[in-house]
């Protein structure tokens, strides 16, 4: 039973009767009694009606990060165990938990779990907990995880930062058995992929760009193609394989791109080179240079956080689509990714269509793309929604 009531201000209820999960600091009014970080707790109105259930943090700025909306449920085992599965049974309608494939089990606010994140790779699983409340109850998860799923094992880790923002800190830690091997293979549309979990960038590998990575390569036939960003070459194989004549990679990351060396040789690909240095700057040296691609794809990690850097942030895409288009030769194709959560499908169309004025190019968009389904977006929490990809033609 929660330990604590967290009284809000007035006229500040609305976005959590609409079940947004994340009750900000500036909404609450008034906490009472003590409740202990990550204990449970209940979020009233300010004429004290219980709207839902949630884990309390006084270190974060999400002060409650709400889970139930029934009035009497314990955030307990059991709840936690319908949750889950409820995950899982999503995964299996969408056909992807074939024992060599990969998905995304646990997609944090997609699932209704927010601050728990839990991928699979194969017969391994990655947890990452991102909320403290989550983080405390790592061990009741790990179990649940191996009783639902049956994995060899599951890696559970947090994130760089989080410690920060939510008084989160733990060293990586495995349950079950880790695997042998560095990097354990899994299968993406008939590729296969090394994902490193322990030593790898995010939980190992970039499962939301699944399908964009083959909606992509479906125009690639032919073509030489630029994979910006490329990590561990996942554009770039599915491209090779769809039959691009030729792909160049670039990452800043000397082990992401040792991984793509080993991803275009277990593939039996060949016909891609890897620089490793600085997008912006190896871009800018091609277009002096005046090399042409059939093909450019943009896939930059998070360059805004929040709201206060978006112009920042729309600098930087303005810069990369400005040199892409130099790049591209007339009628190839143009893979834009975005995945900041604070810039908009909208806001990317816009600046496409501000950059191809300037210069001079014609540019139609032929696919609006959003994250693989594993990825699921709630509508009650729409931040849970960052990942854009727009595929273009460009005269
Ligand atoms: N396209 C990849 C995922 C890209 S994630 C895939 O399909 O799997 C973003 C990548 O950008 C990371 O590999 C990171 O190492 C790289 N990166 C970040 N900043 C960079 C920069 N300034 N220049 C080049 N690469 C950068």
């Amino acid at each position: 039973m929660p330990e604590a009531s967290i009284i809000l201000q007035p006229k500040k209820a609305r976005p959590f009767y609409a079940r947004h999960p994340w009750v900000f600091a500036g909404a609450v009014a008034r906490v009472e009694g003590e409740p202990a970080d990550g204990g449970e707790v209940d979020l009233l109105s300010h004429t004290g009606n219980f709207i839902a259930r949630g884990f309390f943090n006084s270190k974060s700025k999400i002060r409650v990060r709400l889970f139930s909306w029934e009035q009497g449920i314990s955030l307990d085992r059991e709840f936690f165990k319908t949750r889950l599965q409820n995950a899982m049974r999503l995964r299996q309608d969408l056909g992807l938990l074939d024992a060599q494939g990969a998905c995304r089990l646990v997609a944090s606010e997609g699932d209704f779990l927010s601050g728990l994140t839990v991928d699979r790779y194969g017969q391994w699983l990655v947890a990452q907990f991102t909320s403290l409340g989550m983080g405390q109850r790592k061990d009741l998860i790990a179990g649940l995880l191996m009783e639902l799923a049956q994995p060899k094992g599951i890696l559970l880790r947090t994130e760089k930062g989080i410690g920060k923002l939510e008084g989160l800190e733990f060293p990586d830690e495995w349950v079950g058995s880790a695997p042998t091997g560095a990097t354990v293979p899994i299968l993406e549309h008939g590729c296969e992929i090394q994902v490193s979990m322990s030593e790898g960038q995010k939980t190992g590998y970039y499962l939301d760009q699944r399908d964009n990575r083959l909606a992509a390569s479906k125009f690639a036939a032919g073509k030489r193609v630029l994979d910006v960003f490329c990590y561990g070459g996942g554009f770039t194989l599915h491209c090779l394989k769809q039959g691009a004549s030729q792909c160049l990679g670039i990452d800043q990351s000397a082990s992401a791109l040792q991984l793509a060396e080993l991803n275009l040789k277990n593939n039996q690909l060949a016909n891609a080179t890897w620089v490793q240095g600085d997008a912006f700057d190896e871009l800018d040296k091609l277009a002096t240079a005046g090399e042409k691609f059939g093909m450019v794809i943009l896939d930059p990690p998070r360059f805004s956080r929040g709201r206060d850097s978006v112009d920042e942030a729309l600098g930087g895409y303005r810069r990369l689509h400005t040199l892409a288009l130099r790049l591209l030769e007339p009628d190839g194709f143009l893979v834009s990714c975005c995945c900041s959560g604070s810039i908009t499908m909208d806001m990317m169309v816009d600046l496409i269509a501000q950059v191809g004025s300037k210069e001079k190019r014609e540019i139609r968009i032929l696919e609006k793309r959003g994250p693989a389904p594993d990825h699921p977006v709630a509508v009650s929490c729409l931040e849970s929604g960052y990942l854009k990809c727009l595929v273009s033609f460009v005269r």
